[in-house]
């Protein structure tokens, strides 16, 4: 009896396996079974040569939908094998969650039959850019689904974020948030081309959302807890900045707080420091908050 109760409270029932949870394991990434559709693509440490950052996909009922490209059309064609050893159905769909290049490069390695789609202000950067593989055909200005029913997907039309143009993407099936760069876990992140109060705010709209499994762009996956934590980091950067330069504070002399001296990735510090001043000089770090 007592065991019973601890199957139903702690893994919510034992009919049904406890997710996520690992399928596989390749040279520089890892397979993760999120739910009943939703897959993620984890860099594996150290790998992010090879493969870029983090993406993931859905297997809907209609058509299988990627989440990100990776950093190459080789990349890509490893996530293709592991959709391929899962289903038959073919990839419909591919949402670039923004237009940096480790998140994109593998778009090349989709036929003219799938759909790319991405925020307007990212598409356009790409074409500036001119280093897409394949650039999107389908720009997204707000929130929209990619069919309904219980084959539904939503895409959340982030705008001005961690770049010019983020979008995330949910899972309602299986409450799953695709958060590309707009939530990385375990690293300062890279704020140089941020919108940080643009962000926060996006942020915070995507955390309404129910979520059960927030895939970050880069790092271990995890709950919707660690996904807050980084909301919270952009907030207390954003406010220390601001205090910093307030009392006069040269870029160079701003330490980030304590608590946040275990994040990695710190090579992105100065450009974050420097976006967060020329920020502040132009009103963007003035909030209530
Ligand atoms: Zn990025
Ligand atoms: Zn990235």
């Amino acid at each position: 009896m007592r065991r019973w109760i601890a199957c139903v409270f702690l893994l919510g029932g034992c009919a049904s396996p406890v997710l996520p949870r690992l399928m596989r394991q390749g040279d520089a990434y890892e397979l993760h079974q999120l739910g009943s559709r939703s897959y993620a693509f984890i860099v594996r440490s150290g790998k992010t040569d090879e493969i870029g950052s983090n993406s993931g996909f859905i297997v809907s009922g209609r058509g299988v939908v990627v989440i990100d490209t990776q950093i190459s059309k080789e990349a890509e064609e490893m996530m293709l094998r592991e959709i391929r050893a899962i289903t038959s159905l073919p990839v419909t769909h591919v949402i670039d969650t923004h237009w940096h290049d480790d998140h994109v490069l593998g778009n090349g390695a989709h036929g003219m039959d799938v759909r790319i789609l991405a925020h307007r202000d990212s598409l356009e950067r790409m074409k500036e850019e001119a280093s897409a593989t394949r650039l999107p055909d389908v720009p997204v200005t707000e929130d929209t689904s990619l069919f309904d029913g219980e084959d539904r997907v939503d895409i959340l039309a982030i705008g001005r974020a961690h770049s010019v143009g983020d979008v995330a993407v949910y899972d309602p099936v299986d409450r799953v948030m695709f958060f590309g760069d707009a939530y990385v876990r375990g690293y300062v992140g890279y704020l140089g081309e941020a919108f940080l109060r643009e962000w926060i705010a996006g942020l915070d709209r995507a955390l309404r959302y129910d979520i059960r499994v927030a895939v970050p762009g880069h790092g271990r996956l995890g709950g919707v807890e660690f996904a807050r934590e980084y909301r919270e980091y952009l907030r207390d950067f954003l406010v220390t900045a601001r205090e910093h330069f307030r009392a006069g504070g040269a870029p160079e002399t701003y330490v980030l707080p304590e608590k946040y001296k275990r994040y990695g990735a710190r090579f992105f510090l100065k450009d974050n420091v420097q976006r967060a001043f020329e920020l502040w000089k132009a009103g963007g770090l003035d909030s209530t908050d």
